[in-house]
């Protein structure tokens, strides 16, 4: 089947539901077991079904299914939020005294959980510059336990070389875990390419809407390939106590979201409500076509920026004059490169006042809603930072950041040419 076909359809047969078109939300806390021994075979895994909506839901599995066959994986596992979905992709694998790999071009939340937040735990971030791979492969030890990058990173907006750093994790048989919420599984697959893991925010684009935060954690079958009799993974190869002695290893297919589900959603309970998961459903249904209305209009609006005498530079990867060109070919789907993109202005000044006078692009600190977005990174999301640390973190005074949903292209790009006018 086709992507297309898959956001409709994958994962959910209406005649198991009373014939109900619409997936049905199962707005419930747990379930009614049939007699003690059906409850004890669902505890021992040796039936499939519901126990408690924390570890699983009807709505949200089909979700989970729908959304694992377009990545083409044969696992996963919503959560909360996307921030959810990260945490619990890093505490899967490391412990006290283990290092986790970090692109340094990632989401700040994922930066800052990684740098600060995990130390607490005594499990060390790592940085390495998707540009300058001799410093990721220098960081790998023993105690090395996920390598982590964003297929389009945000704020960066670059696409990084997958195939290298795929071929850097298969060497040293380390998972590799890949943020695909701004590329979606429409524009790029990452377990196609050789990841193990996917994880989403899909609180932007795969709902699309703007109207419940989520994420997804989806494996490929080389998750388990890697993890099995790797002493990197010991706990996934032993008993587990906290589960009657349970081997992962031991187990056939997704044994990586089976722990995040059986331990993870157990003991840390970042579980999505049955309702954001058919919102989020509702969102799929049409990812396939926005997406590609969305990479169409914004590469139109960065063409229109880059030839506009008051814009000093654009960065959008489907741009010929991206750093990032080549690797959107290669790694995109026909090269659409999704709906964000950056500019610079001649100042802070000038920026505030762009940001401030669209009259269709809203101010928002978000991405991937079908309203346009327009932020200045510098003033709010970058506001605590002096001006060297801007400096350092790639953001001028001068840049703002768009993401481009819905609306007619040439609203958009007449609402942009009123703004500068005024600069
Ligand atoms: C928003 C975002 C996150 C965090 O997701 P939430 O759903 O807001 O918790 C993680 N990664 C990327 C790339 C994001 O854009």
């Amino acid at each position: 089947m086709q992507d297309k076909t898959k956001a409709l359809r994958s994962g959910y047969n209406p005649k198991e539901h009373m014939g109900a078109m619409s997936v049905p939300i199962y707005q419930t806390t747990a379930y009614e077991f049939r007699n003690s021994q059906h409850a004890a075979n669902l505890f021992e895994l040796k039936e499939e079904g519901a126990i408690y909506t924390r570890i699983n839901n009807p709505t949200t599995e089909i979700f989970e299914k729908r959304f694992c066959s377009l990545e083409e994986g044969v696992g996963a596992v919503a959560t909360a939020s996307g921030t959810a979905a990260i945490f619990y992709t890093f505490a899967n694998v490391a412990g006290c005294g283990d290092n986790i790999l970090v692109a340094k071009q990632s989401y700040g939340g994922t930066l800052t959980m990684a740098a600060h937040t995990l130390k607490r735990f005594g499990i060390e971030g790592r940085f390495f510059d998707v540009y300058n791979l001799e410093e990721l492969e220098s960081q790998i030890d023993e105690k090395t336990k996920i390598i982590f990058f964003e297929t389009i990173p945000n704020p960066a907006i670059e696409v990084a070389d997958v195939q290298k750093i795929v071929e850097i994790a298969k060497k040293h048989n380390i998972l590799l875990c890949v943020d695909n919420t701004v590329a979606t599984p429409i524009l790029c697959k990452p377990l196609k390419l050789g990841a193990d893991i996917v994880v989403h925010s899909t609180s932007k684009y795969c709902n699309g809407n703007g109207s419940a935060i989520g994420g997804i954690i989806v494996e490929s079958s080389t998750a388990a390939q890697k993890i099995k009799e790797n002493p990197r993974y010991s706990h996934f190869n032993e008993p587990d106590l906290s589960y009657h002695g349970l081997i992962y290893s031991e187990l056939e297919g997704a044994i990586f979201t089976l722990r995040v589900r059986l331990a993870l959603l157990r003991d840390f309970g970042g579980a999505p409500s049955p309702f954001n998961s058919w919102l989020n459903l509702q969102g799929l249904e049409t990812l396939a076509l926005r997406m590609e209305h969305i990479s169409k209009s914004a590469l139109e609006i960065a063409k229109f920026l880059e030839a506009h005498p008051k814009v000093k530079s654009v960065n959008y990867p489907g741009l010929k004059s991206s750093k990032s060109y080549e690797n959107a070919q290669k790694y995109l789907y026909k090269g659409m490169a999704s709906g964000l993109l950056s500019f610079i202005v001649e100042s802070k000044e000038a920026a505030q006042k762009v940001a401030e006078s669209t009259k269709i692009f809203s101010l928002v600190v978000n991405i991937g809603d079908s309203k346009s977005i327009i932020t200045h990174p510098a003033s709010t999301t970058h506001q605590q930072l002096s001006k060297e640390e801007l400096k350092a973190a790639g953001v001028d005074e001068g840049l703002i950041r768009l993401s481009i949903g819905l609306e007619d292209t040439k609203d958009l790009i007449n609402d942009l040419e009123q703004a500068l006018s005024l600069i």
